[in-house]
């Protein structure tokens, strides 16, 4: 069997290389394979998206939105800082006025300082019910947007000892003048919620 070994090892040595060099073959064909199907499911991905909504917004659109929200309203050059209370824009350090911890743009800043504020809500949230308020600010967006009254809102944070979590109310403030009327229509707002 030695003799037999010995004279053979050059074949057995050639017949081993051959198994691990079509193991090596098969390997690379394989992962090939698996290489060729993550790309697809990229695409098949990608196709989804761009049946989706958010993939009908054509993509010059989507770019823009992205560029309002990180620069200022008025200096597409300069970075924002944050975003006015009243109409909720975007701005950069220069056009952005920060008073007592509120943050207006200069218009409304102005609209703030002169008119009287009436805070119209209270309204609790727990980290249990967060949406609680949720209704408010949409009231508040859709007032800004289809009738330009302008409102801000507050949120004061309270914590609640008892049960240890922070407890968030969503104050709703509005001219003196509308808050009669905007009581009314919050109402009816949130009974359509
Ligand atoms: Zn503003
Ligand atoms: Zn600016």
């Amino acid at each position: 069997m030695n003799q037999f070994l010995q004279n053979n090892l050059i074949t057995i040595i050639i017949f081993l290389l051959l198994i691990v060099f079509s193991l090596m073959g098969a390997m690379i064909i394989i992962l090939f394979r698996l290489l060729s199907d993550s790309k697809k499911t990229d695409q098949s991905t990608r196709d989804f998206y761009s049946h989706t909504k958010l993939g009908n917004i054509k993509k010059e659109e989507a770019s823009s939105i992205v560029i309002e929200k990180n620069y200022c309203s008025n200096h597409s050059e300069f970075a924002s800082v944050g975003s006015c209370l009243i109409c909720e824009e975007v701005f950069c350090d220069n056009c952005l006025i920060d008073h007592e911890s509120m943050h207006f743009c200069k218009d409304h800043f102005r609209t703030f300082a002169n008119h009287k504020w009436k805070q119209i809500t209270d309204t609790r949230t727990t980290p249990d019910t967060p949406e609680d308020g949720l209704f408010i600010y949409n009231f508040k967006r859709d007032q800004w947007l289809n009738n330009k009254i302008p409102s801000f809102i507050l949120t004061h944070y309270k914590i609640n000892i008892e049960n240890d979590y922070i407890e968030s109310f969503i104050q709703l403030n509005v001219k003196e003048e509308d808050a009669e009327l905007l009581s009314n229509e919050l109402l009816k707002y949130k009974a359509l919620d």
